[in-house]
């Protein structure tokens, strides 16, 4: 028995599935979890002294790779003044001003710990604003663990939603309406069908949580002036694309503005951090100015504002033209290795990818949920053990994307040739 089925084994004992987020599982896989035991730049190691090139990433996260030599000096420096006060200090106005100097979409922001809070809040902050209740989501979006978005279509008429999770009350999820991706004719028609009664739309302006389903820019523009002219709000939830296709996300890279947007992973460089932002006249909603409560023993924990801040720091315009170059010759090397390995075992694949995300998928030009082939979580199996043994660790699930980071540089691109064809 190697240390790692040892460990997953006490762990199983310990937690429920062995896990403490269930897509650390490797559900439906051939093998179990790898225990990490320590990182560094692409590089995962775990606890049988096997390294990885790791395209998880900590699942986005670290986008300067793991233990940028910058950011851990500077965190070990904020370690040695005390890591929670509860009260205020400086470290965060410092992160705010650099988000906000950059973010010109947006005047306020307010952290929180983790994507998911910053969602539950943001929809609290857009109903708080609109007096309206009801919120559109689209199938296929992620937006973390809130009550209101674990909710998927119904089964019955069209519009009819139900909750994809056990525990979700059913009087919630009539107030979230499932609509797909790209459909703006659906949207249209639901503003007709709930006059006055939606606060906002929420969506993933680069869905990038159930295989990566770049939108039209026609689609984005629409949710916008629909939202506009029905007096609901638009929130972009840039959790992963957040400082990840450009600083300042979708909004920047589109130009469109949202009315509230939700940042995540790359906000804290691995460390828990989340944040709401939206301009003044809708953030002054929140407590302790307005009447939408939200708070937190540990927002804006001073250990994690300042890996956010040095990981963001070092993030300027050229880093981004960096990444996208490395992530596409990444591409071309996994869609070479694809198209050749034994005999064209994996040439039904197909390498989707834009800024420094990809997703490796049997298909093309997929946009929404029902254009996905039905077995690609079966059809993985083989894909990732093969890789996994190589050395090459893909986020363990076939609807998880890849992540690249400046630290997936030349001599990791040539490592990555070497272990695959090998
Ligand atoms: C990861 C993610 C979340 C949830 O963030 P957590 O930090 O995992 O709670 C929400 N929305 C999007 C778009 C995400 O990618």
């Amino acid at each position: 028995m190697t240390n790692q089925t040892q460990l997953f084994e006490r762990s199983k004992e310990l937690v429920p599935g062995g896990v403490h987020s269930p897509v650390r599982s490797f559900k439906g896989l051939d093998s179990t979890p790898r225990f990490v035991k320590s990182a560094k730049g692409a590089y995962i190691t775990d606890v049988d002294g096997k390294e990885y090139i790791d395209f998880c990433m900590s699942f986005g996260p670290l986008i300067l790779g793991h233990r940028n030599e910058v950011v851990e000096n500077k965190l070990k420096e904020a370690l040695e003044r005390g890591w929670s006060y509860g009260a205020c200090e400086p470290y965060s106005l410092d992160l705010a001003e650099l988000l906000l100097e950059r973010l010109p979409f947006v005047d306020q922001i307010r952290f929180v710990n983790s994507g998911t809070e910053a969602v539950m809040t943001a929809l609290r902050l857009a109903r708080g604003a609109t007096k309206k209740n009801k919120i559109i989501k689209f199938n296929g979006c992620y937006h973390g663990h809130v009550d209101s978005m674990l909710i998927k279509a119904g089964s019955g008429l069209a519009g009819t939603a139900e909750a994809s999770s056990g525990g979700v009350p059913e009087g919630i999820a009539q107030d979230t309406l499932i609509l797909e991706l790209g459909d703006l004719e659906g949207v249209k028609a639901c503003f007709e069908d709930h006059k006055d009664q939606i606060a906002a739309i929420i969506v993933e302006p680069l869905p990038a949580n159930n295989g990566l389903l770049i939108q039209e820019m026609d689609f984005l523009n629409g949710l916008r002036e629909i939202t506009k002219e029905n007096d609901a709000l638009l929130i972009f939830d840039e959790v992963i694309s957040g400082f990840r296709v450009a600083f300042g996300g979708m909004a920047e890279k589109t130009g469109i503005t949202p009315d509230i947007v939700t940042y995540g992973k790359i906000i804290g460089g691995g460390l828990p951090v989340g944040a709401i932002a939206a301009k003044k006249e809708i953030m002054s909603n929140l407590a302790p100015v307005g009447s939408v409560y939200q708070a937190g023993t540990l927002s804006a924990n001073p250990l994690a504002m300042v890996g956010g801040r040095e990981t963001l720091l070092q993030m300027t315009a050229d880093k981004y033209v960096e990444l996208e170059k490395n992530t596409n010759r990444i591409a071309e090397v996994f869609k070479k290795w694809l198209a050749e390995y034994d005999g064209g075992k994996f040439s039904n694949y197909n390498v989707i990818h834009t800024a420094s995300l990809f997703w490796i998928v049997p298909g093309d030009k997929i946009r929404c949920v029902n254009n996905i082939p039905g077995n690609i979580g079966e059809d993985f199996v083989p894909l990732f053990e093969l890789l996994l043994d190589k050395g090459i660790y893909l986020s363990p699930n076939a609807y998880e994307v890849g992540f690249a980071s400046l630290a997936h540089n030349d001599e990791v691109i040539k490592d990555l040739e070497e272990r695959l064809w090998k």
